[in-house]
């Protein structure tokens, strides 16, 4: 019989380990958080990138350099926690070294801006695959974490949603974009994700809750509310969405896109009402957008009700296998 990627995640890897007392929170958020002194805790994440399942043969290699450790941020950035090291696994078919010096490239521009470490790793030759672990500090009292959610808080996103899913559909020719200008810039959000570190940091002692948007909207604000043993309710008309994407699909579409496409490496989280004017306070310059509101009621509830634009709940590995 087939699991899910979570099924998995939950039968024979959350629970029956050793456990160890500094560890503060484990497998089930963006980020495990170690605490390592009385103050600081280490946030830890990993994230795999596999050829044909995370990103298309055709993808240079200076945007998977770039893209891997951004996906890897985007965890800690989802923590509030601030980078400081990483380690990178790296299996690939050849060693060529055009292909290195890019994917070096893409690597450390990121790694430069986001001041982190390259301290280690491991190098095989097989099909293409990066894996980066990161690890960054945050005060432990102060993490986001997935579970802290609270009736009446505010639910927010940072950017924009559904471009890195058109920007794919774009890349695979599944659609034709009229504009090349579009087309650039919506395939550039899919290669090239902001992870939203700046963001998750200023949010520490405004917000308790977030979790970045890897797989859409709809699937992770789903784990977030679970987590959280609330519900939501969202208001379509309030989702931000890109005047590349306005100009390129139909509202509906866009709507789709923007619950269930995977990709956008955005930050959800919520805000009790009290702290929206320290939020706007605190980040000026970021584009927030107050989508919906967190309820008692278990579930997801989007205003108007339009459940046809939740076709699929994001991406799960493992749904396709019998
Ligand atoms: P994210 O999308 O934020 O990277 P995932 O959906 O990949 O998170 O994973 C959900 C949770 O399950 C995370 O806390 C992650 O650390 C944990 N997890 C995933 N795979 C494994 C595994 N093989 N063993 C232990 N924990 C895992
Ligand atoms: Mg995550």
């Amino acid at each position: 019989m087939s699991v899910t990627e979570f099924e998995i995640i939950r039968k024979y890897f959350k629970d029956g380990f050793p456990q160890r007392s500094e560890v503060i929170l484990g497998v089930g958020d963006d980020a495990a958080l170690c605490q390592v002194f009385p103050d600081q805790a280490l946030a830890i994440s990993m994230d795999t990138l596999v050829e044909n399942v995370h990103f298309p043969h055709n993808t240079s290699p200076y945007d998977l350099g770039y893209k891997s450790l951004a996906v890897n941020l985007s965890d800690l950035a989802a923590m509030g926690a601030t980078p400081a090291w990483m380690t990178l696994a790296l299996t690939c078919p050849l060693a060529d070294e055009f292909w290195l010096t890019a994917f070096r490239q893409g690597l450390l521009e990121l790694a430069e801006q986001a001041q982190i470490s390259l301290i280690g790793g491991d190098l095989t030759q097989g099909p293409l695959t990066v894996t980066i672990q990161v690890a960054g500090w945050v005060a432990p009292h102060l993490a986001l974490r997935r579970n802290a959610a609270q009736p009446g808080d505010k639910i927010y996103v940072t950017g924009y949603l559904g471009d890195a899913g058109l920007g794919l559909a774009s890349l695979q020719q599944r659609i034709i974009l009229i504009q090349s200008a579009n087309k650039d810039y919506l395939e550039r959000r899919l290669t090239r994700p902001t992870p939203r570190l700046r963001e998750g940091i200023s949010l520490l002692g405004i917000s308790k809750c977030a979790i970045d948007l890897s797989d859409g909207l709809a699937a992770d604000l789903s784990h977030l509310l679970e987590a959280s043993q609330v519900g939501a309710t969202l208001f379509l008309n309030q989702l931000p969405l890109s005047q590349s994407l306005k100009e390129s699909v139909d509202l509906q579409t866009a709507w789709e896109l923007a619950l269930s496409a995977g990709d956008d490496y955005e930050l959800c989280f919520t805000v009790s009402p009290d702290k929206e004017e320290q939020l706007n306070m605190a980040l000026p310059h970021s584009q927030l957008t107050c989508i919906g509101e967190i309820d008692h009621k278990l579930g997801l509830r989007l205003i108007p009700d339009n459940q046809s634009v939740l076709k699929s709940t994001g991406y799960q590995h493992f749904m396709q296998s019998t």
